[in-house]
C-alpha cells in the first residue's frame, strides 16, 4: 500500500514587542524569575488588562503581507483550563473571530517548484509562565516572567505533504516575521515553536485519516525528523490493522521518538467565551492604510528584485533572501565592488561556510560587507586569483586586517611580470620533454598540466590566462 502524508502546522510566534500584550510589564529573556511580572500577568484580583496598540499593529503586519483579511472586528476570549503556570485559570486568546483569516504562503521545493499553502488563520494570544523542574529537589518552580507575552499563532491548512514540505513551510514563515520586524525568530529561547498535526491515508483516498498533534517542537530539525518519525509510526500501526487515535504527542529529540501525551478523551473542554474584560479589537482602515505603507521589501520581492536586478540565479537569490541581514550584506558588498554574481558566489559559498563553521550569526561575522567587497575588487582588478582570495579571505577572518593590508604583507600579488612567469615556464618546459611532444600532437588536456605546474611553482601568483596564452606562444601553438 503506498501512503500519503498530510501535515497541518500551527506556529506560535513571539511578538517582538517591549512590553507585554495587556500590562506594562517588560518581556526581555533572561531576567531573574518572577522579576518581570506585575499584578496583571499574575492574575491578582481586581485588576484589568489593556491591549496593548503595538500587538495589533503587529498582527496586520503580518495580515497584509499573506495577503489575508485583516478583520475590522475581533474578539478575545478565555480559553479556561487549570496549570500551575497559569494562575489566572484562563488563558486569553482569539476563538471564533480571529484578527486574521485566510491568507497564503508559498515555499519553494527542493526541485525548484513553487507552492502555495493555505493559512487558516492568526490569532493574538498570551503566553503563559513557566515550570522549572530542574532547579529544585522533590518540587517544581514557577516562573511567570513569560506570563503575558505576546504571541501570534498562525495555523496552516493541511496542506503540506511531507516532513521537507513543512520544513520549507517553518523556514519561510520564520524568514517572514524577521523580515517584517514582528519577531526576534529566536528559536532557542522559544520566540518561533511549533505544533506539528500529521496524519497518514492511501494515496487516492479523499478524506484524511486521524492526525496526532505533535507539541512544542523548536527546532526545523526537530520538525523534520518527529513528523518522519510519526508517519513512519502511523503507517506501522495502520499497516498492522490498528487505528490511530487522535491524540497529543511528544517528539523526544534524544530518543528521536514521539510519546502519547493525551489522547481526545482526555482533551479538555476550555468553556471558552469572550473576555468581559476587553473591548472587541478594532482594526480601522486608516490603521490599515499606515501599516501597509510600513511593509518592508517581502522576501519573494526581494529575490525576484535580485535575480532581475543582479542576474543572479533564482537558487542563489533564494539563499541570500532567506534573511534580511543576509540580504543586504549581499547588496553593500555587491554595490561596493560591482561584480554582483561574484559577491553571491562569496557570500553564499565561503562566508556562509566559514559561518556556520563557527555557528556564527551573519551579523557577527568578523569579516564585514565592505572588507569582502574591498578584497573582490582585487579579484576584479587581476591583484589576485580567486585561489589566493581563499587565503586573504581566511586572513580577514581571523583579524588580520583588511585585504589590501594583508596582500601586501604576504606578498600575495600575481605575477604579472610577463618575464618571470616565461623564466618558471622556460624550467617546465625544459623537465617535461614528453609531454612538451604530446601537447604539440594534439593532446590539449596537457594545457592543464602545465599551467598547473606554474601555479604550483608560483605558490598560486600566476595569473591562468596569461600562462596559457605565453606557453601556446612560446610552442607554437
Ligand atoms: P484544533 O482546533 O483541534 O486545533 P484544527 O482543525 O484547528 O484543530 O486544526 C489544527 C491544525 O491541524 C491545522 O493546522 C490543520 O491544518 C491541521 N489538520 C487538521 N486535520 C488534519 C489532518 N487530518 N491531518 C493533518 N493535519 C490536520
Ligand atoms: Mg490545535
Amino acid at each position: 500500500m503506498q501512503w500519503e502524508t498530510v501535515i497541518g502546522l500551527e506556529i506560535h510566534t513571539q511578538l517582538a514587542t517591549k512590553s507585554k500584550i495587556f500590562s506594562g510589564a517588560p518581556t526581555a529573556y533572561g531576567a531573574e524569575p518572577n522579576t518581570q511580572a506585575c499584578a496583571v500577568d499574575l492574575g491578582l484580583p481586581g485588576v484589568l488588562p489593556v491591549l496593548n496598540k503595538e500587538v495589533v499593529r503587529m498582527a496586520a503586519k503580518f495580515g497584509l503581507a499573506i495577503g489575508a483579511r485583516v478583520a475590522p472586528i475581533s474578539i478575545f476570549a478565555r480559553k479556561n483550563y487549570f496549570y500551575p503556570d497559569l494562575p489566572k485559570g484562563y488563558q486569553i486568546s482569539q476563538y471564533e473571530l480571529p484578527i486574521v483569516e485566510t491568507g497564503k504562503l508559498e515555499i519553494e521545493l527542493e526541485d525548484g517548484t513553487t507552492k502555495i499553502i493555505g493559512v487558516t488563520r492568526a490569532h493574538l494570544e498570551e503566553d503563559a509562565g513557566k515550570s522549572l523542574h530542574e532547579d529544585f529537589h522533590g518540587m517544581t518552580g514557577i516562573d511567570l516572567n513569560r506570563a503575558g507575552t505576546p504571541l501570534l499563532e498562525i495555523v496552516s491548512e493541511p496542506d503540506m505533504r511531507s516532513a521537507k514540505e513543512a520544513v520549507a513551510y517553518m523556514k519561510k514563515m520564520h524568514s517572514l516575521v524577521t523580515y517584517l520586524g514582528i519577531s526576534d525568530g529566536n528559536m532557542q529561547e522559544g520566540s518561533f515553536r511549533c505544533d506539528a498535526n500529521v496524519s497518514v491515508r492511501p494515496v487516492g483516498q479523499a478524506e484524511f485519516g486521524t492526525r496526532t498533534e505533535l507539541k512544542n517542537i523548536n527546532s526545523f530539525r526537530f520538525v523534520e525528523k518527529a513528523i518522519n518519525f510519526e508517519v513512519e509510526r502511523q503507517i506501522d500501526v495502520l499497516e498492522g490493522g490498528g487505528k490511530i487515535t487522535q491524540e497529543t504527542r511528544l517528539y523526544d529529540a534524544d530518543k528521536d521518538e514521539t510519546r502519547s501525551m493525551r489522547s481526545k478523551e482526555e482533551a479538555m473542554d476550555y468553556r471558552y467565551f469572550p473576555d468581559p474584560d476587553l473591548l472587541p479589537v478594532e482594526v480601522s482602515e486608516n490603521l490599515l492604510n499606515e501599516v501597509k505603507a510600513s511593509l518592508p521589501e517581502l522576501p519573494d520581492a526581494k529575490r525576484n528584485r535580485f535575480v532581475e536586478e543582479y542576474k543572479l540565479s533564482r537558487e542563489d537569490a533564494n539563499q541570500l533572501t532567506a534573511d534580511r541581514e543576509t540580504a543586504d550584506y549581499f547588496e553593500t558588498t555587491a554595490k561596493a565592488c560591482a561584480d554582483a554574481k561574484l559577491a553571491a558566489n562569496w557570500v553564499n559559498v565561503s562566508l556562509a561556510g566559514a559561518l556556520n563553521k563557527e555557528g556564527k550569526d551573519i551579523s557577527e561575522s568578523p569579516v564585514s560587507a565592505d572588507m569582502l567587497a574591498g578584497m573582490l575588487k582585487r579579484i576584479t582588478d587581476n591583484t589576485i586569483s580567486g585561489k589566493i582570495a581563499k587565503e586573504v579571505f581566511e586572513a580577514m577572518w581571523n583579524g588580520e586586517g583588511d585585504a589590501d593590508a594583508i596582500i601586501d604583507k604576504k606578498g600575495l600579488k600575481q605575477i604579472t611580470d610577463t618575464g618571470a612567469i616565461e623564466a618558471v615556464l622556460d624550467e617546465i618546459i625544459a623537465a617535461n620533454p614528453a609531454q612538451v611532444e604530446q601537447l604539440k600532437g594534439g593532446k590539449d588536456k596537457l594545457m592543464g598540466f602545465f599551467v598547473g605546474q606554474v601555479m604550483k611553482q608560483t605558490g598560486g601568483k600566476a595569473n591562468p590566462g596569461q600562462v596559457n596564452q605565453l606557453l601556446k606562444k612560446k610552442l607554437g601553438l
